[in-house]
């Protein structure tokens, strides 16, 4: 199938209140235009500098998702023209985040990455240190919002256990939500736990292969 039947499908299955990312990370400009051309705007990618080259040629009205763990030191890359930062996963980044995005008045949206998986590669924030975050840290940072929380469930066939993980962030997003109504978005759900992650809480879904097909690291 295109990759223009990928989304429309997608768009049939999700609910409304559910936003597509389109992970492009590794695929070429012209995949993105013809997702652009069957009315995707939202896309996803993993590194700042192959973000910042599609963004130079590509329609302006896209609006751009960092998905992948960020370096600090390459936050001033992406300041000027990213929608949202969805791997926050340290009080340094959320500071580095601010400053660059002070420097053209912006203030930038982001989501705060929990660890819900089972795996020791996965970034990101416990409990406590989102809270902290919430409560008090956020304060200082006049040039960054915290809309939203972002977790990825463990590498795994264990349906049950992909659930449960996703359950535990939505649960955690509910409290947080009281402490900090700003949150408004739940990022979880990639190509193939998409359907899951919307039964438990998902407003927000990261996909890649299911639209562009398997991602092909090593070109000849
Ligand atoms: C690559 C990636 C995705 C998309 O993965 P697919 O399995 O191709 O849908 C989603 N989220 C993150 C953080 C990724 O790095």
């Amino acid at each position: 199938m295109s990759i223009q039947e990928n989304i429309q499908n997608l768009h049939e299955q999700l609910p409304e209140n559910v936003t597509l990312i389109a992970v492009s990370k590794t695929k070429p400009v012209e995949a993105l235009k013809e997702a652009y051309q069957a009315g995707q705007r939202h896309f996803g990618e993993n590194k700042i500098q192959e973000m910042s080259d599609k963004y130079a040629v590509l329609p302006k009205d896209i609006l751009w998702h960092m998905i992948g763990h960020v370096q600090t030191n390459k936050v001033k890359y992406m300041a000027e023209f990213v929608h949202l930062i969805h791997g926050v996963d340290s009080l340094r980044l959320l500071q580095e985040i601010n400053k660059q995005a002070a420097r053209y008045n912006r203030v930038i949206h982001c989501l705060l990455q929990k660890d819900i998986a089972d795996e020791e590669t996965k970034f990101g924030l416990n409990a406590d240190e989102i809270t902290a975050i919430l409560t008090h840290q956020i304060q200082a940072l006049p040039n960054v919002k915290v809309v939203g929380l972002m977790g990825m469930a463990t590498f795994t066939d264990d349906q049950a256990q992909i659930r449960q993980e996703f359950a535990t962030l939505k649960a955690t997003f509910n409290q947080m939500q009281i402490i900090h109504p700003d949150l408004q978005i739940l990022s979880m759900g990639m190509s193939g736990d998409y359907q899951i992650a919307i039964e438990e809480g998902s407003t927000m879904v990261r996909i890649g292969s299911a639209i562009f097909g398997e991602r092909n690291y090593n070109p000849a």
